[in-house]
């Protein structure tokens, strides 16, 4: 059953029309990579994804919820969609769990204790559980982004949408990130990721998608994709080794 229906979607920043009629299906613990040049649309998808833009025409469906329809319903869709960006804007003036208990407990009135238990869960589930009591800036860039990930999960988001979440990292903080991605997709999650981690969409995703001026170009599954690119386009995006 798809869980995510995006249906010949148009989105424009005045003259510049950024996505041209996309549309793409997820189902339920599908993994979804998106791959392509800087500037062909895989963030605005993501952010028109969870509400955070709206578009001129088409639909988008997630967990239930029609995006565009429902403009006041857009808490109960961000409590159902997690997004975690390249950047992980941790409070730096909270630990690691009042940042991760904060949005239950303003947004969902979770209590204290309630917030506590789900800390601990999700803090376990990206391995940083004796970083509880830790101040962001004890942690490495890595760490910080696993934290930005058990953030998201502490909402019990039915769907997560991760926009090149390593980009920023050090080579060497990448592995440990894409590691709790991995588990994520392992334990059922259905996640739509934006990466230059080409190696990781090929082994993980179960369907990646290369996105190029503002259309889904090629679709596929990630091997098939990946070992038989039928378009001029992205054999090139994949020779250029990005
Ligand atoms: P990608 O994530 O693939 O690099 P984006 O979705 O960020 O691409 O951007 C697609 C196009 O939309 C680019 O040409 C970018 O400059 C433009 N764009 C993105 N955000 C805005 C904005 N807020 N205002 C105007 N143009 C934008
Ligand atoms: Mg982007």
């Amino acid at each position: 059953m798809s869980v995510v229906a995006i249906d010949q979607v148009h989105k424009r920043y005045g003259a510049l029309e950024v996505l041209k009629g996309v549309s793409l299906s997820v189902d339920t613990g599908q993994v979804v990579a998106i791959i392509g040049r800087s500037g062909s649309g895989k963030s605005t998808m993501l952010r028109c994804i969870n509400g955070l833009e709206a578009f001129q025409s088409g639909s988008i469906t997630v967990a239930g919820h029609d995006v565009q329809q429902e403009p006041t319903k857009l808490r109960e869709l961000r409590k159902d969609v997690g997004i975690v960006f390249q950047s992980y804007n941790l409070f730096p003036h909270l630990t690691v769990s009042q940042n991760i208990t904060l949005s239950p407990r303003i947004t969902q009135g979770v209590k204290a204790a309630d917030a506590e238990v789900i800390a601990r869960r999700v803090l376990s589930q990206v391995g940083l559980l004796e970083k509880f009591d830790a101040y962001p800036d004890m942690l490495s860039g890595g760490q910080q982004q696993r934290v930005a990930i058990a953030r998201s999960l502490a909402m019990r988001p039915k769907v997560m949408l991760f926009d090149e979440v390593t980009s920023a990292l050090d080579p060497e903080l990448t592995g440990e990130v894409l590691l709790v991605m991995e588990q994520l997709a392992k334990e059922g999650m259905t996640m739509l990721l934006v990466t230059h981690e080409m190696s990781f969409a090929r082994s993980v995703a179960d369907l990646t998608v290369f996105m190029h001026q503002g259309k889904i170009w090629e679709a596929g599954p990630s091997k098939e994709l990946f070992e038989r690119p039928t378009t001029a386009e992205l054999q090139a995006f994949l020779a250029s080794g990005v």
